[in-house]
């Protein structure tokens, strides 16, 4: 891991390639990643040459894929699916859910729509950790989540800091900063894994063994999301980033568009609407109350 296929061309999305190792993945194992295969199905894990498939690492999800014979009988048969890749000190490791011959030569094909959006979500995240570094508020973690991921740091920010920050990411993302991926060590020797280093321009240079877009612009936008509490004082700060941030409107529009319905409120009167009924709910609590102790002292 440093230097598979997927990290030096985070693009690739179809690699040709041997099959080197191919075993049963042991049951007790198999039982965690078998839900996306059905519960009886006999899972293996498999070693590549090379793979443009990214193992779980760096706050980045595994990617998920497929991976076909190209050669013999066996390229007639169905391909097999890809359901995680795991790093295993500096091989990776792909759980798949159907066996394939050692030695075999065999096509793996990356699921690019998801690894997209796992790239924009990262790219993002250096993105917003930058403009964050700026105001000396290092990343303490982050995390990628569906659908919001988050960046931890050490205060609680103000609402018009949360607001300042948002536009100076959006702004960095209009610049389209090219984004490069350094390796200055060289290629990865015995045990040792390369560092890698990734930089957006001047913005910003962060060892990182992810995936990223050659180009800020991709990014496309970065929403804000809110703040929860992190450990001790620190603060996360929640965000969406590229496609997400349309789909995820368009999903939260849905999700008011319903309860204005409910409320028979027009969207843009909803929050005066909620507040007058849930002030008439209590009034009438209130009266409840008065009247079961008014029957009460009746008896
Ligand atoms: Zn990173």
């Amino acid at each position: 891991v440093g230097a598979l296929a997927c990290q030096r061309d985070s693009y690739l999305q179809t690699l040709r390639t041997t099959v080197l190792r191919c075993t049963p993945k042991p049951a007790a194992e198999a039982a965690a990643a078998a839900s996306a295969a059905g519960p009886t199905k006999q899972l293996y894990e498999v070693e590549l040459e090379d793979t443009v498939l990214f193992p779980e690492g760096g706050g980045q999800p595994a990617d998920t894929g497929t991976i076909r014979a190209v050669a013999g009988s066996a390229a007639e048969a169905p391909p097999v699916r890809v359901l995680d890749v795991q790093r295993r000190e500096l091989r990776a490791v792909h759980v798949v859910d159907g066996p394939l011959a050692e030695q075999a030569e065999v096509e793996v094909a990356l699921d690019w729509r998801r690894r997209l959006d796992h790239m924009q979500q990262h790219t993002g995240q250096h993105l917003l950790s930058a403009v964050l570094d700026g105001l000396q508020l290092p990343t303490l973690s982050w995390s990628m989540g569906a659908p919001a991921s988050y960046v931890e740091v050490p205060r609680r920010l103000s609402d018009a800091e949360v607001a300042a920050v948002g536009q100076a990411v959006n702004d960095e993302i209009l610049r389209n900063t090219a984004v490069s991926v350094a390796t200055p060590g060289g290629e990865p020797e015995g045990e040792k894994g390369a560092l890698r280093v990734v930089s957006i321009g001047e913005l910003d240079t962060n060892a990182c063994c992810g995936t990223h877009l050659s180009s800020v612009g991709q990014v496309k936008a970065v929403a804000l999301l809110g703040q929860t509490k992190g450990k001790g004082g620190a603060s996360r700060l929640g965000f969406v980033a590229g496609d997400r941030v349309h789909q995820y409107a368009g999903q939260l529009h849905e999700v008011v568009r319903r309860v204005a319905g409910t409320l028979s409120s027009s969207v843009d009167e909803l929050d005066d609407r909620a507040a007058a009924l849930v002030k008439q709910c209590k009034r009438l609590q209130h009266r409840e109350k008065a009247l079961r102790r008014e029957l009460a002292a009746l008896k």
